[in-house]
Order: structure tokens, then sequence, then C-alpha cells
């Protein structure tokens, strides 16, 4: 088989404990794909070397040449310098670490970088549920909470790439302590550790006799698949607490309908697995908040592409050149 009229794009999805990496052609068709450990103990030297090693065996199995490399980063990234800047939830010293370059270097190929968070929002609007959608947001619900808004068709990206955090908007004045140093973020209250806690909790109260059946009493056991079983099975503990969890996302989404007037909202994560049952409190939330036009048809929903929006948006990224708009209304 000749691909030699077609381009063909890597994107890497750098996470935390895994890196995925996808080959695929401009329309988001992926030809080769796989996961492995990311191994940040190793240091930057160690997981530059293993994900560059990854896209050059895809790239060789698939029998094709890449024209670029799109890259999502989970921290701040400087998109223009194609460096790091400050990466929390991998171990190693990421601080101004030239990864794009590094990479671009061993891959004989241009890379572009950006926030991992981004890159999935990216993927949905280009490839996922949000084709042809004029202006949407998304909530990746998994370890943190991460998003994205496509304004007018565009990701809205602001002056350094990390807008679109719309996880930490604060949903409770007093609430815990948050990842990113504030508190009360509606990530406190709907990623899957927090929800899990919350289960657990529920469990060792006597309050949650389906789910302790469920996992087998073992609190490590408790996730958002387990929490919706029980749910299902009549815990109203467990009921209770997905009720809240999508009550705050509509809280914490209102706000932004407000702002934004949205014709959807994507669920993403691992905690999108509940959408079926945060969407009904959630709607609720924000009509209740929601009253200077009507909200009815705005469409709540949960990704169509899962765990690959990450290399797709990389992907489209790749594809375009670089995560930042070329063209600036101002100079
Ligand atoms: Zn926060």
């Amino acid at each position: 088989v000749s691909h030699s009229q077609t381009s063909f794009f890597a994107g890497i999805d750098l996470g935390g404990t895994n890196v995925a990496t996808a080959i695929g052609d401009a329309n988001g068709n992926i030809v080769a794909h796989e996961r492995q450990l990311t191994g940040a103990p190793d240091g930057h030297a160690a997981v530059i070397g293993r994900i560059a090693s990854s896209v050059e065996r895809l790239a060789s199995r698939a029998g094709i040449r890449l024209d670029a490399v799109g890259m999502g980063v989970p921290g701040l990234v400087d998109i223009a310098a194609g460096e790091t800047r400050f990466l929390p939830n991998l171990s190693g010293n990421w601080k101004d670490v030239p990864l794009a370059s590094c990479l671009s270097e061993r891959l004989g190929c241009p890379v572009h970088l950006l926030n991992d968070a981004r890159a999935a929002a990216l993927g949905e609007a280009i490839f996922g549920l949000g084709r042809g959608v004029r202006t949407m947001l998304i909530y990746t619900l998994g370890t943190g909470v991460g998003g994205g808004i496509v304004i007018d068709g565009r990701l809205h990206m602001g002056p350094l790439g990390t807008a679109g955090e719309i996880g930490h908007v604060c949903v409770q004045a007093d609430g815990p302590w948050c990842s990113c140093g504030s508190r009360g973020c509606l990530e406190t209250f709907v990623s899957g550790p927090a929800l899990a806690g919350e289960g657990v909790r529920l469990m060792l109260s006597g309050n949650a006799p389906a789910l302790k059946r469920l996992c087998g009493g073992d609190m490590n056991r408790v996730s958002p698949e387990i929490l919706g079983e029980a749910a299902r099975e009549g815990d109203v503990g467990v009921q209770a607490a997905i009720e809240r969890a999508g009550s705050l996302l509509g809280l914490a989404a209102s706000g932004q309908v407000l702002a934004l007037h949205p014709d959807l909202i994507i669920l993403s994560g691992g905690v999108a697995g509940l959408t079926g049952m945060l969407t009904p409190p959630m709607r609720r939330a924000i009509q209740e908040r929601v009253r200077m036009f009507p909200v009815d048809r705005i469409r709540v929903e949960r990704s169509s592409l899962g765990e690959m929006a990450g290399v797709l948006g990389a992907i489209a990224v790749a594809r375009q050149g670089g995560a930042m708009p070329a063209e600036r209304v101002h100079p």
C-alpha cells in the first residue's frame, strides 16, 4: 500500500502514569497507536527517549513518514518556545525542558506542544461530538478536572494557552483545598478521587451496603464505575453523592453558560461513565441559575472519543502547525 499522497501526523498524550502515542491522517483516522508507562521517575531524558522510540516504532510499523508531531503535556508549557514550564504531576525536573526541539531533532519533523486538557478539548472539537458545533464546554473528569472552551469554532487559548480551566471554578468558598492551591474548586467535589473518597466514607459509615458488597469491602476498589453500580442497586447515599456531584457540575457550568451560551457541554474522563446519572441534576442546576435566557436546547453529552481525545487533539495540533492561531487581532 502506498501512502505517498497522504500526510501523516503523530499525536502524543503525556500523562503522569501513561503516555499514549498514535499516528493518524489529517482526518483523524488512526493507523497505529500504543500506550506505555510514562516512567517519570527515570527523569525527562529517559521519558523523551521512550516517547521518540514509540513514535519511530509506530511509524515504521505503519510504513509512513511523519509530517509533524503534536503533544499534549500535563501542565504549563510555553507553546512558542516548545518548552515545559511547570508539570506538577510528573516527577523529575521538567522546568524549562526544550521538549519540542529534543523530539524534533530525533524524529526529523516539527513538534508542537499544548496543555493536555486543551489537547483533549481540541480532539473533541475537531473529531468528536464537537464537529460543527460553534460554542461548547468540555469537562474532563478524571484524577483532576480539566477543561476546554470552544468559542465560535475555535479553541479558546488565552495568552498562555491556559484558558479553559473550568474545573477550578469555585463552587464552595470555604471548601476543601485543591491541587491547584485554591479551595472549593469543582475538582474537589467531582474528580474520580473525590467521588471515590465519598464512596469510601459512606461504606465505612455503614451507609452503602451495595457498594460494600460490590467491592468486597475493599476501599481501593471503589471507582466511579462501581459507584454507578451501587447507585443502580439502590444505595441511597451513593445516589445522593452522584446527584450532588451533578448539581455542583451544573452550578459551575451555569457561570460559563451565562457568559458563553454554549450549544453543547461534553463530559469526558473516567467519571463520565456516570453521565446518565450526572446529567439530570446538572441540567436542573443550570436551569435554576440561568434565568436570563432559555437553556433547554443546550445539550449535555458524554464524549464519543473516550481516552483517544488527547492523541486526536495532538494530531490536530500537528496538522495545523501549532496550537496558537497564527493571526492576532492585536499585534
Ligand atoms: Zn483548583
